[in-house]
């Protein structure tokens, strides 16, 4: 039997959902089911007190902080979705376009990052052929990929294998390792390309190569550039809410809150989960300090390490396993208030990301209230400073205070900082950020295999298909309606 959106809405009524973890990946699920059929019974169960996991926006002195994400990217569906569905489309702003410009640490100096190179894709070989940031001969040999053969089909290969074969190991050092790295915090050497940035192999494969690739794309992406310019005139390449994001946060947790057959579980860690072989049909038990509680389906949006924990049963070892063997990184990340004339740089841009070879404390500094307005009171910054990640694990082991002398003295090398910040804080992130290694598609796709074995249960999150809050969303999104079909065909046609 075929089922259509219409048709699982009669098939579901009355059955009992669980969605495991309040993060943005479990609010986007819950909402999905919540909005496919008032007369489902959702219950989101979250350990903590509040809702939005990794996204927390705070507020003091005039001072509007991101503790955790700060924007999410438009060019992928799923966030700026999510915000049309909740009539909240008209609170997002774009960054500050005065500023708009990254910048690389060089030889302990800032500079621009070189005209459209995005990641690795070179648009304008005459600013590469000037950018300091690299020497005369990495500079050739980056325009010089243009000549390097196809390595012919490869089904997956590191990040640092790819870029030192096709533009040289300095450009690899010096512009992609602090980009790639800025978003993945990962060791280059171990990160997927396939898994991150696919688009890089397809180039190669179909065109024999990156340049010659951004070439052939150069006239039909004059067509594509006036429609992602309309698209760019509504949001911009990043956008975030006007308040932050636990804003967005707010609108879901508000509109799930209206609807009738929503149940919101805070401080519930779910302890455990299993299937009911009492009952002909599948049923979920899951467990919390409350008590045990039936469901007809679960959602788990855990990172896969404590969605492993919850799967104790053996039934679920093949699985556990799988989900056990992703890696993650886990950071640090500095917020600090500054008064603007306590630095002798000027702060335009978004920020800078800091390459491994500069052998600096810091991974990355993200000019918060220059990338997003209102961030600050007038004459005042706002910075968040990012340090450990795959490549630093051990800058983590430090005392908070150690963290906070590190990253001022940083602050003082880089950018001429001669002055105490007003408040600096820590926040850190233990195992948050997934590592996608080389074998995380193949990977993936064993879960989703041994998934099959278990009808009613879904994994989501950022652990799978992409790190971002958008791939987040659409992960969540996807798991509940794979949810709402299969139990919609078990309605219309019981298993016996
Ligand atoms: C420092 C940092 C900066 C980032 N910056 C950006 C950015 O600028 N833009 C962007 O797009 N992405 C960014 N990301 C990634 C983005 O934050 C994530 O993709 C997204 O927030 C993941 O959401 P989630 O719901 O999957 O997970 P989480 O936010 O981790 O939510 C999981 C939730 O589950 C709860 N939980 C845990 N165990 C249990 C249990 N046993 N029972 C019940 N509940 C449980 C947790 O308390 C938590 O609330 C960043 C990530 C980090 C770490």
């Amino acid at each position: 039997m075929t089922l259509t959106a219409s048709t699982t809405d009669s098939f579901t009524d009355g059955l009992r959902i669980a969605v495991i973890g309040g993060g943005i990946t479990g609010l986007a699920a819950a909402h999905h089911l919540a909005m496919a059929n008032a007369d489902l019974q959702v219950t989101l169960f979250e350990s903590s007190r509040r809702l939005g996991g990794i996204i927390r926006t705070e507020e003091a002195d005039e001072f509007l902080m991101e503790l955790g994400p700060d924007s999410f990217i438009t060019n992928k569906p799923g966030g700026i979705q999510l915000c049309e569905e909740l009539g909240f489309a008209d609170q997002l702003i774009s960054t500050d376009t005065r500023y708009r410009k990254s910048l690389v640490l060089s030889r302990g100096r800032p500079r621009a990052v070189p005209d459209g190179f995005m990641l690795m894709s070179p648009e304008k070989p005459l600013a590469i052929l000037t950018t300091p940031i690299l020497s005369l001969k990495g500079r050739l040999r980056l325009l010089g990929e243009y000549f390097v053969r196809s390595a012919g089909a490869q089904d997956d290969e590191s990040l640092a294998s790819f870029v030192r074969r096709r533009f040289g190991a300095e450009t690899l050092d010096r512009l992609v390792q602090p980009l790639v790295g800025g978003i993945y915090t990962s060791d280059p050497e171990k990160l997927s390309l396939r898994a991150t940035l696919p688009r890089f192999l397809d180039m190669e494969q179909q065109h024999g190569g990156i340049i010659r690739a951004v070439l052939a794309a150069s006239s039909s992406k004059q067509k594509q550039a006036s429609r992602i310019a309309e698209a760019g005139a509504r949001y911009g390449l990043f956008a975030t809410p006007s308040g932050g994001l636990s804003q967005l946060v707010s609108a879901i947790e508000q509109k799930l809150a209206g609807c009738p057959g929503f149940t919101l579980r805070l401080n519930s860690p779910v302890q455990n989960l299993q299937q009911d072989t009492q009952q002909d049909q599948t049923a979920w038990l899951l467990e919390t300090f409350a008590g045990r509680q039936t469901f007809d389906a679960v959602i788990v949006t855990l990172p896969t390490h404590a969605a492993a924990r919850l799967l104790s049963d053996d039934s679920f070892a093949d699985l556990r396993q799988e989900l056990q063997q992703v890696e993650y990184a886990s950071s640090a990340l500095v917020i600090s208030g500054h008064q603007l004339s306590d630095f002798r740089d000027r702060m335009e841009a978004f920020g800078m990301v800091v390459p491994a070879v500069e052998n600096r404390e810091i991974l990355a500094v993200s000019y918060a209230s220059r990338k997003f307005p209102n961030r600050a009171p007038a004459g005042h910054i706002l910075l968040r400073t990012f340090v450990g990640g795959a490549m630093q694990p051990e800058l983590l082991d430090r005392e908070d205070d150690e963290i906070l002398d590190s990253v001022e003295r940083e602050l003082q090398g880089i950018y001429g900082l001669h002055r105490a910040p007003l408040f600096a804080e820590v926040i850190r992130y233990q195992r948050a950020m997934p590592q996608y290694h080389v074998g995380h598609t193949s990977r993936v796709l064993r879960i989703e295999d041994q998934l099959k074995k278990f009808s009613g249960l879904q994994l989501a999150g950022s652990s799978y298909y992409g790190v971002g809050i958008p791939d987040s969303i659409s992960s969540g999104r996807s798991a509940a309606e794979t949810i709402l079909q299969s139990l919609a065909a078990d309605e219309a046609d019981p298993p016996r």
